[in-house]
């Protein structure tokens, strides 16, 4: 891969939407587009803050409830119109729990009132009665996932998003549907916490080149010798499937 190839990763709310662990999604995706030579940075968008225009992957992590109230406020202002303006441009986005949650068009929690989501996936979330905390393992385009759930958001799709997986351990979306995620063109969402994508190199590398081909066109990133993630991935695989 030549080192003409620049990619710009937007963080949203890094200190307010940044919980078990959601922040090693952002280093895996730095690492593995810098150790193919392209040019990586990543840019942190906090409250009240601009969204630059160069961003090619937005990542948006988990949060409590009461951030989520903070966070949602903000959506409704320039930011989210700017990151729904750049998804539609072909910026690729990454949402997981309480980002999920605020992507979709609304997220009814607990002890506040609804809060309004930017609508970038057709999906609703309601806080539900339990928290649902454990390993999760779900079948996906990507192949097997594996990552971690705490949340008590339930979570249900619209006709216009398809899920990121079928649950194969633990509860998803909903505990009912036996769904987990949604995906939805260039912007995928789930509960999948641990941090996911260290664990899950295939769906690393595929949101990297649909956040590349915004401005490089479609490429092929060559293969990385990652016998350390798979090895992660198995070991959690195996965890989680002991659970059953
Ligand atoms: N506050 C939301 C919930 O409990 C999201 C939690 C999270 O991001 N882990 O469902």
């Amino acid at each position: 891969m030549t080192g003409s190839r620049t990619l710009t990763i937007g963080w949203l709310y890094p200190t307010k939407m940044n919980i078990y662990g959601d922040r090693g999604n952002v280093l895996a995706l730095e690492r593995r587009a810098q150790w193919r030579g392209i040019d990586a940075r990543t840019v942190g968008i906090g409250v009240g803050d601009s969204v630059p225009e160069d961003v090619d992957l937005f990542f948006f992590g988990g949060g409590q409830d009461g951030e989520q109230v903070t966070v949602a406020r903000d959506l409704q202002g320039p930011s989210g119109a700017a990151i729904r303006r750049a998804v539609e441009g072909g910026a690729a986005l990454l949402a997981i729990c309480g980002g999920y949650q605020l992507i979709g068009h609304e997220y009814r929690p607990h002890a506040a009132e609804p809060l309004p989501g930017i609508g970038l996936l057709d999906l609703d979330t309601e806080a539900g009665p339990e928290r649902f905390i454990g390993n999760v393992v779900i079948d996906s385009p990507f192949g097997a996932l594996v990552g971690f759930e705490n949340h008590s958001g339930l979570t249900r799709l619209g006709p216009g998003v398809q899920p990121l997986g079928k649950i194969r351990v633990g509860r998803g979306n909903n505990g009912k549907d036996g769904t987990e995620g949604a995906l939805q063109g260039k912007v995928a969402g789930c509960y999948l916490h641990g941090s996911l994508l260290p664990k899950n190199p295939v769906f690393a590398d595929w949101l990297i080149a649909q956040a590349l081909e915004r401005r490089h066109g479609p490429v092929d990133l060559p293969p990385l010798p990652d016998d350390l993630e798979r090895a992660a991935h198995a070991s959690a695989s195996e965890r989680a499937m002991a659970t059953r």
